[in-house]
C-alpha cells in the first residue's frame, strides 16, 4: 500500500505541475469502502486520518474495529434520509448532500448531537440516470435554503464524472462543476472553495479542471471486490 500511495501522490503532483498548479493545492482522500478495517489500519500507520466511505453501516462497523485510531470518516455515497442520525453520529463530513429533505434531517440530528459539520453539495454533471446529485440549475435555490441551517457549513461541490472512455466527455463534467463553483463564488458565496472530483480512473483530468481534492480507492487499496 505504501508504494501505491506514493505513486498516487506522485501522479497528483505531476498533474498539478502540468496544470500549472502548486502540488499542495490538491488533497487526496483515500476511499476505503469495501476494504477491511485492517486496510484502514495500514493506511493510518502511513499517516492518513480521513477516509472516504459510501455507507453508514460500513462506517459503524469499521469505527468499532478501529476505536483506538478514531479515523475521520467522510461520507461520499448516497445517504438515505432515514440514515441521517447515523451520519450525524459517525461522520466528520458529508460530501453527498443532494436534496433538501436530507439537509433537514441532518440538521435536526446534528442539533441533537450538539455539533455542526462541513458538507459538500453533490451535483449531477453527467446524464447517466444511475448517478445521484442535485441538478446544477437547482444549486442557487438549494444553497439559499441551506443558509437557514446553522449545523451545515457548505464548503464546496462534489461530482462523479460520466463513466466513459471519452476523456473529453469526462473533462466536461469536471469543467461544469468548476464553472458552477466559480459562478456561485462570484455571486457572493466565497465559502464555496472546494471541488471534490476525480477518482482512480480519472483524477488527472479532474486536477486539470481544478479539483481541490480527489477521492482515490482502488489506486491506493488495490482491486475492489464488491462480493455479491
Ligand atoms: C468508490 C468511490 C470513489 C473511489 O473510486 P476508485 O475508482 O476506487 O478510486 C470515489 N468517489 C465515490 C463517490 C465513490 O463511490
Amino acid at each position: 500500500m505504501e508504494a501505491r500511495l506514493a505513486q498516487v501522490r506522485q501522479r497528483v503532483a505531476q498533474a498539478c505541475a502540468a496544470a500549472g498548479r502548486a502540488a499542495g493545492d490538491v488533497q487526496v482522500l483515500p476511499v476505503s469502502k469495501t476494504f477491511p478495517a485492517q486496510a484502514v489500519r495500514e493506511a493510518a500507520a502511513l499517516g492518513i486520518r480521513r477516509f472516504g466511505e459510501s455507507r453508514t453501516q460500513e462506517i459503524r462497523q469499521k469505527a468499532g474495529e478501529l476505536a483506538d485510531l478514531q479515523p475521520e470518516w467522510v461520507l461520499i455515497g448516497h445517504l438515505q434520509t432515514n440514515k441521517a442520525k447515523d451520519a450525524a453520529r459517525l461522520v466528520a463530513e458529508v460530501q453527498s448532500l443532494d436534496r433538501w429533505p436530507l439537509a433537514e434531517a441532518l440538521d435536526a440530528r446534528l442539533q441533537r448531537e450538539g455539533r455542526a459539520m462541513d458538507v459538500l453539495v453533490q451535483v449531477k454533471t453527467s446524464p447517466e440516470p444511475s448517478k445521484f446529485g442535485l441538478e446544477p440549475e437547482a444549486l442557487p435555490a438549494f444553497l439559499k435554503q441551506l443558509d437557514g441551517l446553522d449545523t451545515l457549513r457548505v464548503r464546496g461541490l462534489m461530482t462523479l464524472a460520466v463513466n466513459s472512455p471519452d476523456a473529453e466527455a469526462v473533462r466536461a463534467c469536471f469543467r461544469a462543476l468548476r464553472q458552477w463553483r466559480d459562478r456561485l463564488r462570484d455571486e457572493g458565496r466565497p465559502q464555496l472553495q472546494r471541488l471534490s472530483m476525480g477518482m482512480s480512473g480519472d483524477f488527472e483530468l479532474a486536477i486539470a479542471e481544478g479539483a481541490t481534492e480527489v477521492r482515490i480507492g482502488s489506486a491506493i487499496f488495490g482491486q475492489r471486490d464488491y462480493g455479491d
